[in-house]
């Protein structure tokens, strides 16, 4: 396995190592050990690259030359493209994708998902006409400009680096802010690759930087408390959104939340190939780490026992077509760390506890590499009750519940306090939109339905986040609305 080059800061235009040269060993979840090293921020240079970020905006005209942005964040896509070997390497060794899961989400999902917003680009509204109103002698002629926020911090989790990284970061720069990048402690390299591009496009000292270091709450808590970075777009858990926006309210900071799940994929009755249906939803993409994942699976209880007994000899066929990192076939490796390992086998033990009935996997598996590894595992018997039901394992944990009716179906599916994403699966696609309606998330696919672009707004209801990410909306996000009312000459 490869040693990565040592992941660099980048502050104010320069690439850069922590100051005192600190760094922490970057731990590969493949074997355990370190796969190499990166810089350790201290909070002066966090505080460095928060007045690097609020000057550039302050005084450069970053925020209102579209044109000179625009072609920036074109250039460092095309850098992205140049550099996807090394992307993929840094998926691979650093998150812990598989082969087979970097093909889609990890990169090509992420390039896909770029290019969508440098062609909607054109589509974002700057100036909206209101026309003249006003009692005679006094009207005005009214319009709306929407002007960048200011200087964003876009905190990311490790779990699709590459994705979420590049959602934060090109929407708000293309909005026209400035952009501190806080990328999680266990994949610094993808952060500090945007900063490599940055340089080599040219992009004006200040308006973007990336900072990153071993604590996990140092970078992201100094950002979020600090009253000249005026928005903060987080992506991670529930647990740490909420203590964001806590914290951000001394300050009054926007704050963006995309949080956890715990998706329901509901499989109807007349589903039009039910064992198929019901196989494909074995959790294995990523080994579960993916916010959107349907880790709920519904089926009508009337074939309960057949949708069991589909599920136990699918996950008995896939075997043990998982966790080699060389294997292109391969869509699962290890979860990210020791403690997540740990977090995912602690919510399995309590599944058993709970009564439901293991019908795959459970073990840890070591012998796979040394890493972190977890069998792909599915449980039935379970009760949206369970805690395995409720809450967010971020693991290669499956939980079937039986439902008795699509009323019955859209209630469980809609028990839950997450409300990101989820499907429905019918031969009669009006039927499956009827219930996709009623399901309480931020989007539901249908059919197997592709609800991820980077033409759609992405995002959660109730405590799966606020706000959307991608999309015109995305860019949205980071715009504030300003009114400017001339008035008439009686
Ligand atoms: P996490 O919440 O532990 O960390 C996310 C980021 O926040 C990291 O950069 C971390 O260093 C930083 N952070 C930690 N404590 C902080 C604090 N007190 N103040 C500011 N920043 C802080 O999440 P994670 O373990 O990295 O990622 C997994 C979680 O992310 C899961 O819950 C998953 O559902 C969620 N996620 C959501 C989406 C989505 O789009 N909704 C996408 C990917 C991941």
């Amino acid at each position: 396995m490869s040693t990565l080059p040592e992941a660099k800061l980048y502050i104010d235009g320069v690439i850069c190592r922590a100051s005192g040269d600190k760094t922490y060993d970057v731990i590969g979840p493949w074997t355990g050990e370190p796969v190499g090293k990166a810089a350790d921020a201290s909070e002066a240079d966090v505080d460095a690259a928060i007045v690097a970020a609020r000057t550039a905006f302050d005084t450069t005209d970053w925020s209102t030359n579209h044109q000179l942005r625009f072609d920036l964040v074109k250039k460092m896509y095309e850098l992205l493209l140049e550099d996807k070997e090394r992307v993929s390497t840094l998926a691979r060794v650093e998150a812990g994708a598989a082969i087979g899961a970097v093909s889609r989400a990890h990169l090509d999902m992420a390039v896909a998902c770029y290019k969508d917003m440098l062609d909607l680009f054109p589509q974002v509204k700057w100036e909206k006409d209101y026309g003249r109103k006003g009692p005679e002698g006094y009207k005005s002629d009214r319009k709306v400009v929407y002007e960048a926020v200011g200087v964003v911090g876009a905190i990311t989790p490790w779990n699709v680096p590459l994705y979420v990284n590049v959602g934060k970061v090109v929407s708000a720069l293309l909005a026209g802010c400035t952009v501190i990048l806080k990328p999680a402690p266990n994949t610094p390299g993808m952060g500090a690759i945007f900063g490599e591009w940055a340089e080599k496009a040219g992009f004006p000292k200040g308006v973007l930087n990336v900072v990153f270091g071993q604590d996990p709450a140092l970078a992201g808590e100094r950002l979020v408390n600090d009253p000249r970075v005026d928005l903060i777009s987080f992506t991670g858990s529930t647990g740490v959104g909420k203590r964001i926006m806590e914290q951000g309210a001394k300050t009054l900071k926007r704050v963006f939340l995309e949080l956890g799940g715990k998706s329901a994929k509901i499989v109807l009755d007349d589903a039009p190939n039910f064992a198929m249906d019901i196989a494909s939803s074995m959790l294995i993409f990523h080994a579960g780490q993916g916010c959107a994942v349907q880790s709920r699976l519904l089926v009508p209880k009337s074939r309960y026992a057949e949708a069991v007994a589909i599920l136990t000899k699918a996950y008995a066929g896939f075997g043990e077509n998982w966790g080699e990192f060389d294997n292109p076939g391969h869509m699962m490796g290890p979860v990210i760390s020791q403690r997540q390992m740990e977090r995912v086998k602690s919510y399995i033990d309590l599944g058993i506890e709970e009564g439901a009935t293991l019908i795959a996997g459970g073990k840890l598996r070591p012998d796979k590499g040394g890493g972190f590894f977890v069998e792909p595992t599915a449980f039935a018997d379970v009760t949206n009750e369970m805690r395995i039901a409720r809450e967010e394992i971020f693991g290669p944990v499956l939980v079937v519940i039986p439902f008795e009716d699509d009323d019955d179906a859209v209630r469980i599916a809609n028990d839950s306090d997450y409300g990101l994403s989820g499907g429905v699966v019918s031969a009669d696609v009006d039927r499956a939109v009827n219930v996709a309606k009623r399901i309480r998330t931020g989007s539901v696919s249908i059919n197997n339905g592709m609800c991820i672009a980077g033409d759609l707004p992405f995002g959660g209801y109730k405590a799966s986040g606020i706000g959307r990410e991608w999309g015109v909306e995305g860019i949205e996000e980071f715009l504030e609305s300003k009114v400017i009312a001339v008035g008439v000459p009686a």
